[in-house]
């Protein structure tokens, strides 16, 4: 399972700390609700969704009598599906072309994702995968989007750095047009910080993909990098206003001990987790699932 390798860091850091804390016969205590707290708190939960997490957990053993700390994990465990589960799946558009835009700051993993994406669609299900070089602002995306695309054996539409992202996605949506793929995944800048509006170009792109295809984008991806924590999500958060985030890809799990920060994304961000990105090569990828996610963190 590429999930149990994605969180082995974190099911022996911190949350190996947890399942102890729960993995004995002793009465609960005050002191174990506490403890609980704190790890939480440092595998970056947040401190919203740990008060939120402890205080059910703590209802539900009462509710129920639990009294020994073991009976209280599977209550605890329980509730992390829960808030992991919250936001519900929309179910996919069967769309075709399918037009997938892909958003996140910087170094979130974008790129990468998009390889991993267009790995995944070509080869477990025979899709015909159009890219696009939507980041013409950071120097290289471009480059980097070509070397990946070589390696998965897929065309990319690209102008270079300094051309218009909006005529790169315009010629995107006009090769697709034709009926020669099935999916076109769009890269897009994630410069916070510049001067050019980000949110504003964002919104650009998505009217000259309208304009073609007035349902589309069938998928908006906010990329979040996992070892970012509650920073990380705070800056996601501003993608929000700009476009309609339908899934988050989580990136980098496998590069933190902490790895709560998918509970804090769950209950911030407000969207379903669909990807987990568990490594650097184009096959770590998995689908995100929060039963064997919670599993894998407590196993
Ligand atoms: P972008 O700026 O958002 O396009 O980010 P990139 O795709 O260039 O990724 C930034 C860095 O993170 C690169 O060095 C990637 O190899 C690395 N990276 C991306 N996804 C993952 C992942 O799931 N796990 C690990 N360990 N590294 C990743």
């Amino acid at each position: 399972q590429k999930i149990d390798r994605a969180t082995a860091k974190a099911r022996h850091g911190l949350f190996g700390q947890i399942a102890s804390l729960f993995a004995t016969d002793e009465p609960i205590t005050d002191e174990l609700w506490d403890d609980l707290e704190a790890l939480l708190i440092q595998a970056d939960v947040g401190v919203e969704t740990t008060m939120y997490l402890v205080n059910r957990t703590k209802d539900r053993c009462n509710r129920y009598g639990v009294k020994r700390a073991r009976e209280a994990r599977d209550m605890l465990k329980a509730e992390m599906v829960r808030v992991l589960q919250e936001q519900e799946r929309r179910q996919p558009v069967n769309a075709n072309p399918s037009i997938v835009l892909v958003v996140g700051v910087n170094g979130a993993g974008k790129t990468t994702l998009i390889a991993k994406l267009a790995y995944r669609l070509k080869n477990q299900f025979g899709k015909r995968v159009l890219l696009a070089a939507g980041d013409t602002f950071r120097a290289a995306a471009t480059e980097q989007l070509e070397t990946w695309a070589e390696r998965v054996g897929v065309p990319v539409i690209s102008r270079g750095q300094g051309a218009d992202p909006g005529a790169v996605v315009y010629d995107a949506i006009e090769a697709v047009s034709g009926g020669d793929f099935d999916v076109l995944i769009i890269d897009t800048a994630g410069r916070l910080h510049a001067k050019t509006n980000l949110m504003l170009e964002l919104q650009k792109l998505r009217n000259i993909i309208r304009r073609k295809f007035p349902d589309a984008p069938h998928e908006v991806l906010l990329v979040i990098d996992a070892t970012t924590g509650q920073n990380g999500v705070l800056q996601a958060k501003s993608f929000l206003k700009a476009v309609d985030v339908t899934d988050v890809a989580v990136t980098k799990l496998d590069g933190t001990a902490k790895g709560g920060i998918a509970f804090a994304i769950a209950q911030d961000i407000e969207r379903p987790i669909r990807y987990v990105g568990t490594g650097e090569k184009m096959t770590d990828l998995a689908l995100f699932d929060a039963e064997t996610f919670v599993e894998s963190l407590f196993a």
